[in-house]
């Protein structure tokens, strides 16, 4: 979502001035640190790493800060780091050549609606196309500061959404990850009948698009998984067999302190239909360890889970208080110690199942779409179910979905040859 939101920001400001990117500090007439607030540790370089810049830039430079953190801050971070020259909140990027234009100007309203605002074009990759189908969360998951930076959920309209994959389809892209905090919400605010579309509708309309090969989406919510949705994932070929569906606790008395709304009863049983109705599907998951109150009994809920879905991908994390969330407000924190342990286990157990997964994919065959130029004569790109691959070869390949097979693996990726 962030690299999204920095790629509108650059169009943004290049409907103003042709700016160019550079990975020298010192030439750099603008800096803008887009940040993340989900957890804690990336909040708090923040400031550190404002002072390196205004230590190292060039005197003329300005300093923006933008994203969530932008948003829960806002104007505390001029006064913490006066070097800082604006302020854009997550919500607020079309309002970015104004704040770039005065000094100390902070806009960070987070029921700003962006949602039918077209933005400049500007991708950093033509073969990597990323979507935003929606803004922002209505849920109120207690760990989340999400719903706090980003403000409601607001649906972009269908057609705005086939018009910009065409454009992108046009560039030269086969390939679309759809965007947004919970994307089969999608469509639940659309109150006239001209808008009327669910999630699951979306993928059947986007799926028409010529030249269109591929479509990746994240991340979906479990609770929103229907029957409908899991039959269209598994039945539409153009939709990548690889499916996100973040656990956060295996245990069912937990996921209720989380107010995520589903049981560990019902995540099986979604993660169950995936590999029964599309048995090549990759599952991947995000796990949060030492929740408050998260007794050893949870805990093994979510090994549980783990051993039973054998997720092919995980984002784990331990638990850190966020502000304005219900969490950072309960009395049972648990030990940072603890929950170190716990992350630990969980971490070394995927290992090994990942390790396996890995290790059988030696010989097999995919087809890759090719999007990357890599150092040493390398390209990488994606199998259908997201597997991370590198072959030797050169540009041609690129926008290219071609058949390779497997002849070294690893825990992160797998390397291989084009099929003839
Ligand atoms: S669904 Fe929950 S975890 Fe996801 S963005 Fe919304 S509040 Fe945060």
């Amino acid at each position: 979502m962030n690299v999204r939101d920095s790629e509108h920001m650059i169009a943004e400001l290049n409907r103003e001035e042709p700016y160019t990117l550079t990975e020298e500090l010192r030439e750099a007439d603008l800096i803008i640190i887009n940040t993340c607030s989900v957890r804690e540790k990336p909040v708090s370089r923040l400031f550190s790493e404002i002072g390196i810049f205004n230590k190292h830039k060039k005197k003329s430079a300005k300093i923006g800060v933008a994203g969530c953190t932008a948003s829960h801050l806002g104007k505390e971070i001029i006064k913490r780091a006066p070097s800082v020259d604006f302020v854009l909140g997550a919500r607020n990027i079309s309002k970015i050549n104004e704040v770039v234009a005065k000094k100390h100007a902070v806009e960070i309203d987070i029921n700003y609606d962006d949602s039918s605002y077209a933005f400049g074009e500007y991708r950093t990759n033509p073969f990597k196309a990323m979507v935003n189908i929606s803004m922002g969360c209505d849920k109120s998951c207690t760990f989340c500061i999400v719903p706090a930076t980003r403000g409601d959920e607001v649906s972009i309209p269908s057609e705005l959404i086939v018009q910009e994959i065409q454009k992108s389809v046009d560039a030269g892209a086969k390939e679309v990850m759809l965007l947004g905090q919970n994307v089969n919400n999608y469509g639940k605010h659309f109150t006239s009948e001209e808008d009327a579309c669910n999630f699951t509708q979306l993928l059947q309309k986007i799926s028409k698009i010529d030249g269109l090969e591929r479509i990746r989406f994240t991340s979906p919510h479990p609770l929103h998984m229907d029957d409908e949705f899991l039959q269209e994932f598994a039945s539409n070929p153009k939709i990548c067999k690889q499916i996100h569906v973040p656990l956060q606790s295996g245990s069912s008395s937990l996921l209720k302190e989380m107010k995520r709304g589903y049981s560990k009863e019902w995540f099986l049983d979604r993660c169950a239909k995936i590999r029964n109705l599309c048995p090549e599907a990759t599952i991947s998951t995000d796990i949060i360890v030492g929740f408050p109150g998260e007794s050893d009994e949870d805990f093994e809920d979510t090994m549980d889970v783990l051993e039973q879905v054998r997720f092919e991908q995980l984002f784990s994390f331990k638990y850190s208080p966020r502000p304005h969330t219900k969490a950072a407000e309960f009395d049972n924190q648990i030990e940072k110690e603890v929950a170190s342990e716990r992350l630990t286990r969980l971490q070394s157990r995927h290992t090994e199942i990942l390790d396996d997964i890995m290790d059988a994919q030696m010989d097999k065959e995919h087809m890759v779409y090719f999007d990357e130029l890599k150092a040493e004569g390398r390209v990488s790109g994606r199998s259908d179910d997201g597997k991370l691959f590198f072959v030797h070869g050169s540009e041609e390949l690129l926008g290219k979905i071609v058949k390779v097979k497997v002849n070294k693996t690893s825990r992160g990726a797998l390397e291989g040859t084009v099929c003839a």
